[in-house]
């Protein structure tokens, strides 16, 4: 690491929503060395990784390399590396096999799958959190299809045609409206021996309700189009005792031999190092100022954060808000540099917004509530707008408009295969763990 020491040091752990807004802001700054550390070399547009899932999209046109979106900052350097410890009281940071102190850390490395104390299903039914994961549940679908389509026996054919997703939150909702589309319109006519038309979706909801963070009538219309499309949506019923067969969902029995998990989330496990006040689920108190308690010269920003909005509400796990921590957090730093006060952070809700499948969405902004296709049409647009790149926008809004009138999914390919050859020796492949 080579710092030039009249310079303010300040490190990024996480170029995801949080850390990119940040580094972005304090970019600016001549008299800040930023480093940015991510074990991932590419910033990650989360809310299109479905559509990787669902052969809609390649990765490449939802991921960004990180040194690219700061090629032209010379004051900032891109470390590639997992950061193992972070040091709250010496404010440092441990990674590449030493600790290195910084002026200032904003942590923003974001959120990982939780399966309630049951690790050993996440092999049998991948969250979505990453590309490796994205390609892992398109692999897992499109074979789905090819082993039913070899099938003899209807009991099993109808096993391998049955998909369950746990877990009936925006992704929940998004990805098994996407599974039954592709099964029901894109690959109707491609398989000659199965009928496709036969596929079941089931969708898992432990609460009363699909789309718990959004208003009552926007859950209720997201299910009642989820049944339009044939997704069978169970509700206040828990996933248990997943196997490579099925699930159950409450006391019901589901052959289903494709699981994908879309339910829970908890902080990164780095989270666990950092010694300061959490909530009960592992999340990060802070200050209004979005600084540790005592420990003003660390930020914690996006999914790892509780922190309560004046109306009591505590504020979602969502690209908005992680994007404007970050800006915010990095305000401060300029703040403090600058002699000026700190602010307290205040959330400008923008709304939320779903897509359920082709020309349906939910949309709620500015007290107003969207359906249909109009709402998808806002969706499609708010969704390319913030894609990170030019090149990126304009990719998807062709794949976009091909697939509208063609129903194609362009991506339709099973690479990643369980098994891996390093020479001449044959090695299991597992999904990689987010830790
Ligand atoms: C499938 C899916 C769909 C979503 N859809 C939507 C949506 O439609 N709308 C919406 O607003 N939000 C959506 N979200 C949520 C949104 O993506 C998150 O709220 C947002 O990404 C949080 O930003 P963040 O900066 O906190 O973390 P992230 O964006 O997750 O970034 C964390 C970064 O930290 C890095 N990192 C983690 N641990 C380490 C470590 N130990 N060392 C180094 N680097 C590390 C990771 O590689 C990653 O780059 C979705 C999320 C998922 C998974």
């Amino acid at each position: 690491m080579k710092a030039d020491k009249s310079k303010i040091k300040v490190a990024i752990i996480g170029a995801g929503f949080g850390g990119v807004s940040a580094a972005k802001k304090l970019a600016s700054n001549k008299n800040i060395e930023i480093f940015i550390l991510d074990r991932r070399n590419h910033h990650l547009f989360q809310p299109l990784l479905y559509q990787v899932a669902m052969a809609g999209l390649n990765p490449s046109e939802i991921a960004t390399p990180i040194r690219k979106v700061f090629s032209k900052n010379k004051n900032v350097q891109v470390t590639l590396t997992e950061v193992e410890k972070i040091n709250v009281k010496q404010s440092s940071v441990l990674y590449d096999g030493s600790w290195k102190i910084f002026d200032y850390i904003i942590v923003a490395c974001g959120a990982k799958h939780s399966y309630f104390g049951n690790n050993e299903w996440e092999n049998i039914a991948p969250g979505l959190k990453n590309i490796e994961q994205a390609t892992e549940i398109r692999r897992r679908i499109l074979t789905a299809f090819e082993l039913a389509e070899k099938q003899e026996d209807r009991d099993l054919q109808d096993s391998y045609l049955s998909f369950a997703v746990v877990g009936g939150g925006p992704t929940g909702v998004e990805l098994a409206g996407a599974i039954i589309e592709m099964a029901k319109m894109t690959l109707k006519h491609d398989y000659k021996r199965v009928d496709l038309s036969r596929t079941k979706v089931y969708l898992i909801e432990a609460g009363n309700r699909l789309l718990a963070g959004f208003p009552k009538d926007l859950s209720k219309r997201a299910e009642k189009d989820l049944l339009k499309m044939g997704v069978e949506v169970i509700k206040d019923s828990r996933a248990a005792k997943l196997s490579p067969d099925g699930l159950y969902a409450g006391d019901r029995w589901i052959a289903a031999k494709t699981i994908i998990w879309a339910a829970g989330v908890s902080p990164s496990s780095l989270v666990n190092t950092m010694q300061c006040e959490k909530d009960s689920g592992g999340r990060i108190l802070v200050e209004k100022d979005l600084s540790l308690p005592n420990h003003p010269n660390i930020f914690a920003v996006g999914d790892i954060v509780s922190f309560q909005a004046p109306s009591g509400d505590f504020l979602p796990g969502i690209a908005p808000v992680a994007i404007q921590q970050g800006g915010f957090a990095a305000e401060q730093i300029q703040a403090d540099l600058k002699q000026r006060k700190r602010k307290s952070f205040q959330y400008l809700d923008k709304g939320i917004m779903a897509t359920i499948g082709r020309t349906r969405a939910v949309v709620s902004t500015a007290g107003m509530h969207f359906t249909g296709l109009f709402a998808w049409l806002i969706w499609v647009f708010v969704h390319i707008v913030y894609l990170m790149r030019f090149k990126n926008r304009v990719f998807v809004f062709f794949q976009w408009v091909f697939a509208y009138f063609k129903f194609g999914q362009g991506a339709r390919l099973i690479v990643h295969k369980t098994w891996r050859f390093y020479g001449d020796k044959k090695i299991q492949y597992d999904i990689e763990d987010t830790k």
